[in-house]
């Protein structure tokens, strides 16, 4: 929340001294009501600020999709001093925040925004968005370990919805093998949970897509804006 007049000055509307005029001009409506006093504040990403009618253009919404590598906090912040994901926006200037999560060990597929209302409705629960990831596991899974992890395995939360799971690669020695996992929640380290209920812990893990959009190959460390086409198709 930032008051009015700020809000006004940063949209540029006019100067500070000229917005705080126009308040009290009555010239302003904050979600259809006219605002005449000057403390009040307001928040410039929901709510509807129009100048003599007009709404003010509110801050430009950006969508990034970014290859998140290994060793890093998906975060705005950390108190530790760690990596955080906003270290690698460089030339981004708006503030942007992560999409839900990866694990400081996951890699891959991480969207980030300033658009509150898109990246409520990617997290909603209610939303299932469809996550591909690739897990390099320990050992090799049995075909009916696998089909457990179809039908839904008992993790300490619950019982996990159905997921398609597919066999990748087997490392020569069958020390590892590598095995695609499509997943339509979102719960804490749910993958590496999953994996650690049949018995093959988790060495290694990408997420290489959300919803229809892959991670194919932007370079690890790296990000792009997404196209609009892209951005609809999310939604
Ligand atoms: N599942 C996990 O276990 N970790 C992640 O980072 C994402 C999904």
């Amino acid at each position: 929340m930032e008051r009015l007049q700020k809000i006004l000055a940063q949209a540029g509307v006019a100067s500070r001294r000229k917005c705080e005029e126009l308040i009290l001009a009555g010239k302003v409506e904050v979600n259809g009501e006219v605002v005449t006093a000057l403390g009040t504040k307001a928040d410039p990403a929901n709510d509807v600020i129009k100048v003599s009618g007009k709404p003010i253009s509110g801050e430009n919404k950006i969508y990034i999709i970014f290859n998140k590598p290994k060793g890093v906090i998906t975060s705005a912040s950390d108190p530790k001093g760690r990596k955080i994901v906003t270290d690698y926006m460089k030339g981004i200037k708006e503030r942007v925040y992560p999409i839900g999560r990866l694990d400081y060990d996951t890699e891959g597929l991480l969207l980030l925004t300033n658009d509150g209302e898109f990246a409520n409705l990617l997290t909603h629960p209610k939303h299932h968005v469809p996550k591909t990831y690739l897990a390099t596991v320990k050992g090799v899974p049995h075909g009916t370990s696998l089909d457990k992890l179809k039908e839904g395995v008992k993790l300490e939360d619950g019982m996990t919805a159905p997921a398609e799971v597919e066999y990748k690669d087997i490392n020569e020695d069958g020390k590892e093998s590598v095995i695609s996992i499509t997943i339509h929640e979102g719960r804490n380290r749910q993958v590496r949970r999953m994996f650690e209920a049949i018995s093959h812990p988790v060495i290694r893990l990408k997420r290489i897509s959300f919803g229809d959009l892959l991670l194919q190959n932007l370079k690890r460390g790296t990000y792009r804006h997404l196209t609009k086409e892209e951005i609809e198709s999310l939604r």
